[in-house]
């Protein structure tokens, strides 16, 4: 049930903006209970966008999500991309030029502008949900084992549309059940990594993650969060307690202090 995330956008490859939209996604899908299993980030070129997108199909992604390129400008081709990466063509939601007309209380023969008709194009088998926050609709789309849902860029119109209709998506298509610990450890990361690992291959759905930056200066202890994952809640609450305590054991043989609280 792996989720993959794509930000589209030259300016965040070149690091003129900053992909906050991926950081915010990251954290909902982990708080939702999904797996986020790769973000990737691209440039507004259509060729590469389709490598990308094309691969993660085949990577059989159950949910892709991609952020950017649905505006009016030239360099906005998400939709272009998706319509030829599934075989079919961008063509007009009717559906999305009447709630344009509504919002702006035009007429239905009112002409709408070039910028408004492009945000209006959707892949021929797509649906297009409004937009809560602005123009550009959330566009979804079923292509083989995967459903791709396009949002735009802007930070508050992708975060009005993942709240309204991709966060219940994931919560009842893609959760797995996840529960998490954090420890403390008397070690520095070069020590504790090798144990970490060795964790994570006896409990292959449990994560590891040391925090270098939270090191207490005074105790010396450093925080390592683990993650647990699984379809079913007992099971990652288990899965959890058991690396807990194997974390424990390898840490304790090193005669290093391993703590459940900060102290
Ligand atoms: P777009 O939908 O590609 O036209 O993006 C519109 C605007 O949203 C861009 O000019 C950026 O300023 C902003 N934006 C797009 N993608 C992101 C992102 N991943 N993180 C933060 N801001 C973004
Ligand atoms: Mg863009």
């Amino acid at each position: 049930m792996a989720i993959e995330l794509f930000s589209i956008g030259t300016e965040l490859v070149l690091g003129q903006i900053q992909d906050t939209n991926a950081h915010w996604i990251a954290q909902q899908i982990l708080q939702i209970g999904g797996e986020l299993r790769r973000v990737t980030m691209l440039r507004d070129d259509a060729e590469e966008m389709y490598e990308a997108l094309e691969s993660a199909i085949e990577r059989e992604t159950s949910l892709i999500l991609t952020t950017g390129g649905l505006g009016p400008t030239p360099d906005d081709m998400t939709v272009a991309v998706v319509a030829s990466l599934i075989g079919t063509k961008p063509v007009v939601s009717e559906e999305t030029l009447a709630d344009f007309r509504k919002r702006r209380e035009m007429s239905e023969n009112d002409p709408l502008n070039e910028a408004l008709t492009k945000m209006a194009m959707i892949p021929e088998s797509a649906t297009a949900l409004q937009n809560p926050a602005g123009w550009a609709p959330c566009i979804s789309v079923e292509y083989q084992d995967t459903t791709l849902m396009m949002m735009p860029g802007p930070p508050r119109e992708m975060k009005a549309i993942f709240e309204t209709y991709i966060q219940p998506l994931i919560a009842e298509r893609y959760r797995a059940e996840i529960t998490t610990a954090r420890v403390y450890v008397s070690m520095f990361e070069a020590e504790v990594s090798p144990l970490m690992q060795k964790v994570m291959e006896h409990h292959p759905d449990v994560y590891l993650k040391a925090y270098v930056s939270l090191r207490n200066a005074d105790t010396n202890m450093m925080p390592v969060d683990l993650v647990s994952t699984s379809a079913d809640k007992a099971d990652a609450e288990t899965q959890l307690q058991l690396a807990t305590d194997y974390f424990r054991e390898l840490v304790v043989e090193t005669g290093k202090h391993f703590s459940l609280e900060e102290a």
